[in-house]
């Protein structure tokens, strides 16, 4: 397996395996990569002749305030993971690589970026869109994967993709998490050993929540509330936002007919997770 760290090497790369008649697929992350990034990886290299795996920790996508400078890095420990869940290339450029001296274009999605993360988290989004359009044509994938754990990424990525006119379909694969129900995310290393401890909070009010969905409740306000309040009680967790909406155009739901994408982000310390499930008729 190659590490390339410019995109001219990986555009002669990836040309060369498309001039073979070989589909390519592109798992977009920005590293430390654990077992829900690898099953991404998995299911590209299950759906495609040549996969490559971007490691970059993308600067436009965190705010002023944010951890890009202490955001974990492992180059070497990814390119190993990586290569064993079958990844062709990791492709790892520098932040000048991709945004040179002068860079000024950005892609904005309007509308469902105003709610969850992207309300919270304002250019988050936007940084999103902008890296990940740079990546597909860059790369040129006929297939790229992300995680539901990122539920309102995934949709603006497809928007975007859509919108766009890309040539490129957008696979979103479930959610990965520990033994204990904790959703994969690379941010779990910031957790001290009682914040770790209190995050299990998540999982167990989105499986409250969906236990008392199967029993009949179909009040999106009555859910919120329960969420609410079932958080409130681990003296560590600061809720930033637990919703009901609808999944596709996040606005949000009174009652649910069909569907409903119920979404938690929640701060511990300093660490924001966020979790997720959908909720069906
Ligand atoms: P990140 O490196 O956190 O930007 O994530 C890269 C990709 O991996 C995104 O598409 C995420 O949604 C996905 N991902 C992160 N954590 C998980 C998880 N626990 N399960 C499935 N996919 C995930």
């Amino acid at each position: 397996m190659r590490i390339i760290e410019t995109i001219r090497e990986l555009k002669d790369v990836v040309r060369k395996q498309k001039s073979e008649g070989k589909s390519i697929g592109l798992v977009p992350t920005m590293g430390y990569l654990h077992e829900g990034h690898l099953s991404l990886i998995k299911m590209s290299a299950a759906e495609n002749d040549f996969t490559v795996v971007s490691v970059f920790v993308n600067p436009t996508q965190f705010g002023p305030n944010e951890d890009f400078e202490r955001y974990p890095r492992d180059l070497d420990g990814d390119s190993r993971k990586a290569e064993s869940a079958g990844a062709d290339v990791v492709f790892a450029p520098s932040v000048a690589e991709m945004y040179p001296d002068g860079y000024n274009t950005y892609v904005e999605v309007f509308g469902i970026t105003e709610k969850l993360c992207g309300k919270s988290r304002p250019g988050h989004l936007r940084g999103v869109c902008t890296v990940v359009a740079k990546l597909f044509n860059i790369v040129e994938a006929d297939r790229a994967y992300f995680g539901q754990k990122d539920a309102q990424q995934a949709a603006v990525v497809k928007k975007m993709a859509r919108e766009l006119n890309m040539n490129i379909d957008i696979v979103v694969c479930p959610i990965v998490r520990e033994a204990d129900g904790l959703a994969m995310s690379s941010r779990n290393v910031y957790l001290s050993s009682p914040e770790r401890e209190s995050a299990l909070v998540l999982s167990k009010t989105l499986k409250s929540v969906e236990e008392i969905f199967k029993k009949g409740e179909r009040n999106a306000a009555a859910l919120r509330r329960f969420m609410l309040e079932n958080i409130r009680k681990e003296s560590l967790a600061e809720v930033d936002y637990a919703e009901v909406v609808h999944p596709e155009t996040f606005e949000d739901l009174d009652m649910i007919e069909d569907k409903a994408l119920v979404a938690l982000a929640v701060k511990f310390g300093k660490t924001r997770l966020i979790d997720n499930v959908i909720l069906e008729v």
